[in-house]
């Protein structure tokens, strides 16, 4: 298979014009929804089916949503403790990686003293939050669910610029953090706040079970899901009766401020949330060492992970709950009895959406050699038709990678894959033109490299996927189970002892089979519990599953005699 160079080229030129006009061209429908884009509410909810056939009132009302964003531009956003705004000596510059000119705002860089009072304002309000009825915090969790979903297009507008995440992407991120916390609320409710009377001895015997919140919790987010991933987990600590500090990454600080405000609006009280920015040296790590923090819910790499449980477990007196989601490398495997269309379209969404820079990206596709040459052909085919540019823009699907170093190690990886392996397609960074002041890359295929090569298990976080042809499925399990993480993954086959064959082997935690909506992405909460195994995650207990809230509950057996 050549190097698709023309068809790149045709893809690169197709998105052009579609960055610089606004919406479709029908005037007569524009003119209903741009009126409906007025109305207080969506007259649809956001969800899967809306986002897979978005409505012309979803793009009307997220580029009306996207222009009152732009106009607030610039500003200086404090850090929150204890409900006070607080600024600091030093400050960093939050730009986009769409047009690295545009300043989004200028946030506070957070010292271990600003951390030591964070800690202290969430350990002061405790008794109050942790001593309300359980029943008076899932309200208020669900006043901000809501509250999210009303302010979903300007959180998913200025998430777009912040992250270069495409509208739909951007929205889901949004949607899914209040269908996350509304998940919560559920549980909590379903199992009458785990308060649980147990077996009597005798009559004058009253024994139960409550589940009760531990004190500070800590939770600390990645750039890539910066609302879904901090207000997924901050939603559950709260609604447990924790108070929370918190730490956006610092590539998306304003996506985190938002968060702050829902709390604040829907009554969470002064000091149960707190917002604190600054770098992982001077803010994270005396935020996990900090001797009154309780627990700790860490969303990012491996290597960070990692140092924060060992530097944790070293320095703490007693041991404390730390949920850790971390990276992957998800495999796809593609049997010689799949449909390939759906096979293509669903490895196309999960190699590329949000520029291969979700934790469940489908990195590694393992097809079966009769069927390689009809997959790939379906596969480059839409792969060439994706539209690169300005995320804001509607027809848009791949935007910039997250910063300089994501777009530098984009160019090392591909020095590496140049010479272990053949460039099926991309490859390139891309900077002229409307390109020039971002991040751009292309989505780019690799065939060729041995299986057991270095790039088939490193997590590259980058939309590169590497194709690797197999004579069996047991071929294809073994590798795919070859390396540490075992976050998601795929599979492709019409027949069902395969599909057994598939579950019953594969090391992951969360699996999908003859999904075309995404081979390896796109769980969503009640539906899909996400959480990985081995290097990937902790705990095991997906969000937005049956044993995801507990972590942020302690037992106490109570017994009370006559
Ligand atoms: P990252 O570099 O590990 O950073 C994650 C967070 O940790 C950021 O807020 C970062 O702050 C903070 N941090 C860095 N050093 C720290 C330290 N010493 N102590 C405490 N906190 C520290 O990850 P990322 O680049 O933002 O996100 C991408 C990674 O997250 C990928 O590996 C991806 O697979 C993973 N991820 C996993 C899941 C999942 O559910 N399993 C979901 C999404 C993403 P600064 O930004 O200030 O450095």
């Amino acid at each position: 298979m050549p190097v698709k160079k023309k068809a790149m080229k045709k893809a690169a030129k197709k998105a052009t014009p579609s960055t610089t006009r606004k919406v479709s061209a029908r005037a007569a429908p524009r003119r209903r929804v741009a009126s409906l884009a007025e109305a207080p509410a969506p007259s649809f909810k956001i969800t899967y089916a809306t986002l897979a056939i978005p409505s012309d009132e979803l793009h009307i009302r997220y580029e009306v949503a996207l222009g009152k964003v732009r106009e607030s531009l610039g500003e200086t956003i404090p850090i929150m403790i204890g409900g006070q705004p607080r600024y600091t000596e030093r400050t960093f510059e939050d730009r986009s990686p769409i047009d690295t000119d545009w300043l989004l705002g200028i946030f506070q860089r957070g010292t271990p003293q600003d951390v030591h009072d964070a800690v202290a304002a969430a350990k002061a309000v405790f008794p109050v939050w942790s001593r309300l009825p359980w029943d008076e915090r899932v309200r208020i969790l669900r006043r901000a669910a809501d509250l999210i979903s009303e302010r979903a297009f300007e959180i998913a507008a200025l998430m777009s610029l912040e992250v270069g995440k495409n509208r739909l992407e951007a929205l889901g991120d949004v949607e899914e953090t209040a269908d996350l916390i509304r998940y919560y609320c559920d549980q909590m409710e379903a199992n009458d706040g785990y308060i649980r009377p147990m077996k009597q001895e005798s009559p004058k015997h009253h024994n139960r079970s409550v589940l009760k919140p531990y004190g500070v919790w800590v939770v600390i987010s990645p750039f890539n899901f910066p609302f879904a991933l901090a207000g997924g987990p901050a939603g559950a600590a709260l609604l447990a009766g924790n108070t929370v500090v918190f730490k956006p990454a610092s590539d998306t600080p304003y996506v985190g401020y938002k968060l702050y405000e829902i709390f604040r609006d829907a009554g969470v009280p002064d000091g149960a949330f707190n917002y604190i920015t600054g770098s992982g040296s001077e803010v994270g790590d005396p935020l996990v060492l900090h001797p009154d923090v309780a627990g700790i819910t860490f969303t990012g790499s491996y290597e960070v992970g990692m140092s924060i449980y060992r530097k944790v477990v070293a320095s703490t007196k007693y041991p404390k709950p730390i949920i850790l989601e971390m990276g992957g490398k998800n495999p796809v495997i593609i049997s010689r009895h799949a449909d390939l269309d759906r096979a293509a379209l669903g490895c196309m969404r999960s190699a590329f959406g949000l520029q291969g820079q979700k934790c469940s990206a489908a990195s590694r596709i393992y097809v079966e050699r009769p069927v390689r040459d009809a997959f790939l052909e379906k596969f480059l085919d839409l792969t060439s038709k994706i539209r690169i540019g300005d995320p804001t823009q509607r027809d848009v699907f791949l935007g910039p990678v997250i910063n300089r170093t994501a777009y530098e190690k984009f160019q090392r990886y591909m020095e590496i894959l140049r010479r272990d392996g053949v460039v099926l397609f991309g490859g390139n960074v891309l900077t002229d033109g409307e390109f020039a002041k971002g991040y751009f890359v292309e989505p780019t295929v690799v065939d060729g490299l041995p299986p057991d090569h270095p790039l088939l298990q490193e997590e590259m976080f980058l939309p590169i996927t590497c194709l690797v042809t197999v004579d069996s499925l047991e071929e294809a399990m073994r590798y795919a189970n070859a390396v540490d993480y075992g976050l998601t993954a795929g599979f492709y086959s019409n027949d069902p002892q395969e599909i057994q064959l598939f579950f019953d082997h594969i090391e992951a935690g969360v699996t999908y089979v003859n999904r075309a909506a995404g081979a390896t992405t796109g769980a969503w909460p009640g539906y899909q519990p996400f959480g990985g195994w081995k290097a990937s995650g902790s705990t095991s207990r997906g969000s937005g599953g049956p044993y995801y809230l507990i972590q942020y509950l302690r037992e106490q057996s109570q017994t009370v005699i006559d």
